[in-house]
């Protein structure tokens, strides 16, 4: 063997273990109904929860953005790479957030990268839900601090650690504000509790609570009542705002020192102005309306509902994230096929992102579907799960 060879062997091996699988090729925008191989089906993965991917307003504010002020922003934003727009649209997260300061990233994926790696030191301690998302575990792996796990959402496990934690200089507890392979919500009230108890700092991720739980989207912090006990809400621009990026969001102090020392930040050039604009514009449409999470939320309830009714199960969902567990990876992959050819897109998750018996599809429910187009999911959700056998 030479070079890269090695790399087909590899590549054979993911196949042995039924983990090989490329990337669907859309041939159409992100929407409800979206072209796949030369058909239409129907959505039912994305995370465009409230549409705003394909949202009249956010196509014009990017549109018009780079008319003004062209297709890139030609550095990164410490050197000539922030732009009026970019200063806007922090502005507008922290009022939308309740915070002080709001700082965007490039990603959600990099903005924890970009924390995790800044504040913890050595000498400090993390303190982590076990399903927290893999880029808060590599933001954390890329720091020196110390690494304790606790049980899914196990406040008593949480305890214990913090009990036993006081040695280090600072001790940090981070959690994804809604789960993203099982939809339900973290116990945020009592993690701030402990936090309090046990003089710690809360980190939330917020990536499918932003514009999901609060009032007019505005996360979890909100949605528990616990502005200004939270110390960063972290956030995706992604998901339900539609388009790309992350942000921090918290003390001024901490955007301040994040702008001085998070490389990704530092050292990656920075969002087109396009971009920026039409996260704005997302903004202040949920500022302006709670419409559109009310939707959401209101089909959310009723499909999940029609779902359990059907017999399926549904894990732990509380938001319009619902998985129908199925169990191993074969049979999950085979459900899956078999929706698509019903002409619903619901990508199968097997291990090892969630447990080996806890394969799924995921299903994210959004504002934008009709009730028409949920009464199309469930039933061909309904016939191949009774083909299947996994309701009767
Ligand atoms: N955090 C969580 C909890 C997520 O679910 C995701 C998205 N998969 C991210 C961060 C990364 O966000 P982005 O896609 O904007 O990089």
């Amino acid at each position: 063997m030479s070079g890269l060879d090695y790399l087909a062997e590899e590549l054979e091996q993911l196949k042995r273990e039924g983990r090989y699988r490329l990337p669907a090729v859309w041939e159409s925008g992100s929407d409800v109904w979206m072209e796949l191989n030369g058909r239409r089906v129907l959505q039912l993965s994305s995370n465009n929860y409230l549409g705003f991917a394909n949202h009249p307003d956010l196509k014009r504010a990017a549109a018009d953005a780079v008319y003004r002020y062209g297709a890139g922003s030609g550095s990164v934003r410490t050197i000539a790479g922030t732009l009026k727009i970019h200063d806007e649209l922090e502005r507008e997260l922290a009022a939308f957030k309740g915070t002080e300061a709001a700082l965007v990233f490039q990603s959600g994926f990099t903005t924890n990268l970009g924390v995790f790696s800044t504040l913890l030191q050595d000498g400090d301690v993390v303190i982590s839900d076990e399903l927290n998302h893999a880029s808060i575990i590599d933001g954390i792996r890329l720091s020196k601090a110390a690494r304790k796990i606790y049980r899914h959402k196990d406040m008593n496990a949480l305890e214990d650690v913090l009990r036993a934690s006081g040695q280090y200089r600072k001790r940090f507890i981070v959690t994804d504000g809604v789960f993203s392979m099982d939809g339900d919500i973290a116990p945020l009230p009592a993690i701030v509790e402990l936090a309090e108890r046990y003089d710690a700092i809360v980190c939330v991720d917020d990536a499918h609570a932003s514009g999901v739980l609060g009032r007019n989207g505005k996360g979890s912090t909100d949605h528990f009542n616990l502005h200004g006990r939270v110390h960063i809400q972290i956030g995706t621009l992604s998901k339900a705002i539609g388009v790309v990026g992350g942000y921090a969001a918290g003390s001024q102090a901490l955007k301040e020192v994040l702008i001085h020392k998070a490389r990704p930040f530092l050292f990656s050039t920075s969002h087109p102005p396009s971009v920026a604009a039409s996260c704005l514009e997302a903004i202040r449409v949920l500022r302006s309306s709670s419409e559109l999470v009310e939707r959401m939320w209101s089909h959310a309830h009723g499909f999940r509902k029609a779902l359990i009714q059907a017999g399926f199960d549904t894990g732990a969902s509380e938001t319009p994230i619902i998985p129908i567990i199925i169990g191993d990876a074969a049979a999950t992959m085979h459900f899956s096929s078999r929706l698509l050819e019903e002409g619903v897109f619901a990508q199968g998750i097997v291990f090892p992102t969630v447990a080996a018996d806890k394969g799924r599809i995921r299903l994210i429910i959004t504002a934008a579907h009709s009730q028409d187009d949920l009464d199309f999911a469930l039933e061909a959700l309904k016939k191949v799960g009774r083909e299947t056998g996994l309701i009767s």
